[in-house]
């Protein structure tokens, strides 16, 4: 089979804004866009914050109209699983063994959900929270649920425990480590943020693991370490992802914790580029390789591989960013925290603002940010001139964050 034109397997985030880019550079071949899901591209944050709310409905979370692949002559297939790739060939293998050739492929895959191994977890009530369809269904049970426990004290798992509190549900919150989002923030984040659940009524457990779930068909209780019980008529678990890289690393690309790819978003075979969550790739500014799991991530790196494809390649070199929304914390977050050797808090306390800086060798490495926009957009531009701010101006609020370098 003669390949022609660009296929891009996953039509996710990534993968959906890497089809738009490649025709908004001027890409005149053919773009077949190949996704499992039953739906068009769209966006995952509403999954666990307004669409689980129930605030919004599924066409708010596409990423284009639909109209949109038609225009543009994307010849997007949805509900289609691609089974294999044969580098010889230069080909996908779909489900059913239709094949479709390719001048350039890119992979955008995402990641999936880490599966618990623990006795009871097949049983109904005990949910997953990764795709439009799991949000849906767990948005039907928490009209009525009154019991939630959700498993896993990061981002996702906290957004779903502000989401499911707010739709009155009494929920708790369960973490492995001694504190909320450990890996990731500082001590004073993780205190701020679970103060603010505890207020609002959810209960935060630290430094105790789920050995099991119990049930009779249903889920009714969820086991823990220390051997005590908690009833549940849901559970939630939100214990991280693994990248989806199953199909590069068969058809044997380099694979290590995610796609190897490199600032280009190309991979070890020059004609496949990955991007997205999947992709193991090197950041020009932290000056080491990155998995990341954040819409910037899949936004910047889709543009790298349209870029890389039409010719004019531009490296990908950007300082992360993510957000997270909880009952009324605006939380943004710049940069990565990892290596930080010290922190400065920027708190305001009647307006509920707050923020962590991180320095390493006295350069901002990070920011996070609680319904704090201008210190964020201010780290974000900072954080790239390896600034080096003045502690005592740092550790005032009143002091705007670019007028401490
Ligand atoms: P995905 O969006 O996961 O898309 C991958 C797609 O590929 C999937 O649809 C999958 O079905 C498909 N696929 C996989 N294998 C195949 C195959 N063999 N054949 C065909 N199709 C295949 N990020 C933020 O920055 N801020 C947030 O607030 C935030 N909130 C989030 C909340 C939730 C509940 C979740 C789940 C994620 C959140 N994220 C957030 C993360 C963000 O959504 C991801 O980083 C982003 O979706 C990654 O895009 P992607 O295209 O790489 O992967």
């Amino acid at each position: 089979m003669v390949g022609d034109g660009v296929v891009i397997v996953g039509a996710g985030h990534a993968g959906g804004q890497a089809a738009a880019v490649l025709r908004a550079k001027g890409y005149g071949g053919t773009i077949r866009l190949l996704g499992e899901e039953p739906h068009a591209p769209y966006e995952r944050p509403p999954l666990s914050k307004a669409l689980l709310a129930g605030e919004i409905e599924p066409v708010r979370t596409y990423l284009r109209k639909s109209e949109f692949y038609g225009e543009k002559n994307i010849d997007l297939r949805i509900g289609i699983r691609v089974e294999a790739i044969e580098r010889e060939a230069r080909r996908v293998v779909l489900a059913g063994d239709e094949a479709l050739g390719y001048e350039k492929l890119i992979l955008a895959t995402g990641s999936v959900n880490r599966q618990l191994d623990i006795p009871g977890v097949e049983l109904a009530g005990v949910r997953y929270l990764r795709s439009l369809d799991e949000s849906l269904a767990l948005r039907s049970d928490l009209e009525d649920a009154g019991e939630v426990v959700v498993v896993g004290g990061g981002y996702i798992g906290l957004e779903v425990a502000a989401t499911a509190r707010k739709m009155g549900a009494h929920v708790t919150v369960l973490e492995m480590l001694d504190r909320i989002m450990a890996r990731v923030v500082a001590p004073e984040m993780s205190d701020y943020v679970a103060a603010c659940h505890r207020d609002q009524g959810v209960e935060i457990r630290t430094g105790v693991a789920v050995t099991g779930f119990e049930g009779d068909e249903r889920l009714s209780a969820v086991r823990l370490s220390d051997d005590s019980t908690l009833p549940a008529d849901f559970a939630v678990v939100g214990v991280g992802v693994v990248p989806n890289d199953g199909l590069a690393a068969a058809c044997g690309l380099e694979v290590e914790n995610g796609i190897v790819v490199d600032e280009f978003t190309q991979t070890s075979d020059p004609d496949i580029f990955a991007i997205g969550d999947v992709t193991n790739h090197p950041n020009g500014h932290y000056r080491r390789r990155l998995r990341l799991e954040n819409v910037q991530n899949a936004m910047d790196q889709a543009k790298a591989a349209a870029l890389a494809i039409c010719g004019t390649p531009e490296a990908y070199s950007e300082v992360p960013w993510f957000w997270s929304d909880q009952f009324d914390l605006k939380i943004q977050i710049a940069g990565l925290t990892e290596g930080a050797d010290q922190v400065v808090v920027r708190q305001v306390t009647d307006e509920n603002r707050f923020a962590v800086a991180y320095l390493k060798a006295g350069v901002l490495i990070a920011l996070d940010a609680i319904n704090a926009p201008k210190d964020f957009m201010q780290a974000r531009k900072l954080i790239p001139t390896n600034a080096q701010p003045d502690l005592a101006k740092l550790a005032d609020p009143a002091v705007a964050l670019r007028d401490t370098v």
